[in-house]
């Protein structure tokens, strides 16, 4: 393609963006589609000649977006929201076509410095503590931008496992991965399953602590089974809380959770605000921010909730040298004569890094921090809107508190009519929902996510959802509980159940060709009703097993650690790795 071809054709792809985006409601928010209708319409090998551009754009809108989810559809409730906006957009675009891959200073200088100066505006933005802003005096913290919440998780995880195993190997040789099976994470029953992912890539253990019928992390059992594990012989390393979790939307007690951390000093504490961790840009919710004082990293994602595109997720830590230490490797080939500039390859796990912060920055001065408040507000009120009425019809229950764009409901009947509710909205095409399983219940998750999102859809939403309700109950002759709807009320009452008999779901099913059930793994009924340990979203934890001989090598190890006795295992030893660059 040559310059005045993509001068054309850009052109029209921004007009598609924008008629795209001005005429989306005339589209299903969700197709509906069975695997593999793709392949039927493709070619099995690529096309050996040029093909012109304009013929791939008609195909672009034939066969592809027919399979496309529009998440940024106004009846798009599901999951939580995919942060989008044009200035985000144009940012990308400018990222993409400088294609700079800034690992280190000298490769960008532009995009090294930037990120800088945008994670400092994002962390007064947001309100952190000054131990996370860079610029600010006496600080030796700082932020960078990663991938996504997971690898925000898995970085710290990592990062806290090199300090606990630094401190237990004192001065001995012995190889790291003898210290591993003597690691123990603890994360709330409602984390995300990417800390369930980190500890098993990092080979480590993970406690799982239960929640309270709010969702919220049980301190108290934090605290017992830390202590538990402490007269074990365990090594407590990493605890991570949540605020906003996935299920519910519940905010840790960050603050209760940090004193309990504090009194084990090989503890880091990470907090995962992937999607609700961005309020804390509106005073008011700051209350939930409390505590982070305590917290050793924090990590939020623009991508869900600050209008800016994927991929964006923003780590902090309060000790960059601990950070950059952990992942330092410093080959000859990526050495440069300014290595006192920040080199943000030592933050993450790639190499390669894309400009991120350009897009944060265009989002940051198009909408200034009000602009961005005003986006979150408008979520939170249209939230309560439905929260409030769904509370006002007695077949349905709330079960989550409403702090912002999170409303867990169901009806107030047994499980199944609510699968099935949930199956008639989404293969409506009109609306898209999630599952989870919140405090013990099966509840349709309504995620407030369109930028511009208003009352009307609010409204039109609710009608859908209570026309489908009412068909589900009449078809079903299903009758609604009388019992009650809190939680707190529940926590004494028996469970709310269908009066007659076994529904005929089957029947009703059969009405819908594809129950589009597989967009998370969160949701299918096999794991929905497995009762084994699990966080929320729906994948068993993994227990590193403790061999009896490692253990012993470990013990040996504390040994000659006190004797300070240097031992050296076998032939396992240490790899070398050069000094941390900067
Ligand atoms: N943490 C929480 C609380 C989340 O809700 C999510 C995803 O929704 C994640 C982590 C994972 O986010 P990512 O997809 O950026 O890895």
């Amino acid at each position: 393609m040559n310059v005045e071809e993509f001068r054309k054709y850009g052109k029209e792809v921004i007009d598609y963006i924008c008629e795209y985006g001005s005429n989306i409601e005339e589209r299903d928010v969700a197709p509906t589609l069975d695997p593999g209708y793709l392949k039927k319409l493709l070619p099995a090998d690529a096309p050996q000649s040029p093909e012109s551009f304009k013929d791939v754009l008609e195909d672009f809108e034939q066969k592809i977006m027919p399979g496309v989810v529009h998440w940024n559809h106004p009846k798009f409730f599901a999951y939580f929201p995919s942060g989008n906006s044009f200035p985000s957009v144009l940012g990308d675009m400018l990222s993409s076509a400088i294609g700079s891959i800034g690992f280190s200073w000298a490769s960008c200088p532009a995009a090294a410095e930037l990120e800088t100066i945008v994670m400092n505006w994002y962390a007064k933005a947001l309100g952190l503590p000054k131990a996370f802003v860079s610029d600010a005096p006496g600080s030796t913290g700082g932020g960078a931008l990663q991938g996504s919440a997971s690898e925000c998780v898995l970085v710290s995880l990592i990062t806290a496992r090199a300090r606990a195993i630094s401190e237990l190997k004192g001065q001995t040789t012995v190889h790291d991965s003898v210290f591993l099976p003597n690691l123990i994470a603890y994360a709330s029953r409602e984390a995300h399953s990417s800390v369930e992912k980190a500890t098993k890539m990092a080979l480590v253990k993970l406690r799982i602590i239960d929640a309270d019928e709010r969702g919220r992390m049980r301190v108290d059992l934090l605290q017992q089974a830390i202590q538990n594990d402490v007269n074990a012989g365990l090594t407590p390393f990493f605890v991570v809380a949540t605020v906003g979790t996935t299920g519910g939307c519940a905010f840790d007690d960050i603050s209760e959770i940090g004193k309990v951390c504090r009194q084990v000093s090989s503890i880091w504490l990470h907090v995962d605000g992937a999607y609700a961790g961005n309020s804390f840009i509106l005073p008011e919710m700051r209350v939930f921010s409390a505590g982070l004082e305590y917290a050793d990293s924090f990590n939020t994602n623009p991508n869900k909730l600050l209008l800016t595109n994927f991929d964006a997720s923003a780590l902090w830590v309060r000790d960059v040298m601990t950070l950059k230490s952990a992942l330092n490797v410093n080959p000859l080939y990526l050495r440069h004569e300014h290595m006192n500039g920040v080199d943000y390859r030592h933050y993450g796990i790639p190499l390669s890094r894309r400009f991120r912060a350009l897009k944060l920055w265009f989002v940051f001065r198009t909408y200034g921090v009000k602009g961005l408040q005003e986006y979150i507000r408008n979520h939170m009120v249209l939230a309560k809107k439905f929260e409030m009425l769904v509370r006002k019809d007695e077949r349905f229950e709330v079960r989550n508190d409403v702090h912002l764009g999170l409303v867990c409901f169901r009806m107030r009947t047994g499980d199944e009519p609510n699968h099935l509710l949930l199956a008639q909205i989404n293969h409506s095409g009109k609306m898209h929902m999630t599952p989870a399983k919140f405090n013990g219940r099966y509840v349709i998750r309504f995620c407030v996510t369109y930028e511009h999102a208003t009352e009307k859809d609010i409204l039109d939403a609710w009608s859908q959802i209570k026309g489908f309700a009412e068909e589900i109950l009449r078809d079903t002759q299903l009758e609604i509980s009388s019992a009650p709807a809190t939680p707190e009320t529940e926590r004494t009452s028996s469970e709310p159940v269908a009066v007659t008999g076994k529904p005929p779901i089957k029947k009703i099913l059969t009405r819908t060709k594809s129950l589009r059930f597989s967009f998370t793994r969160s949701i299918s009924r096999e794991q929905f009703q497995s009762q084994s340990e699990h966080l929320m979203d729906g994948c068993t934890p993994i227990l590193v097993v403790d061999p009896k001989t490692i253990q012993q090598s470990f013990q040996q190890a504390a040994e000659d650690n006190q004797n300070n006795n240097i031992t050296k295992l076998k032939d396992i030893s240490d790899v070398d790795t050069d000094e941390a660059s900067n």
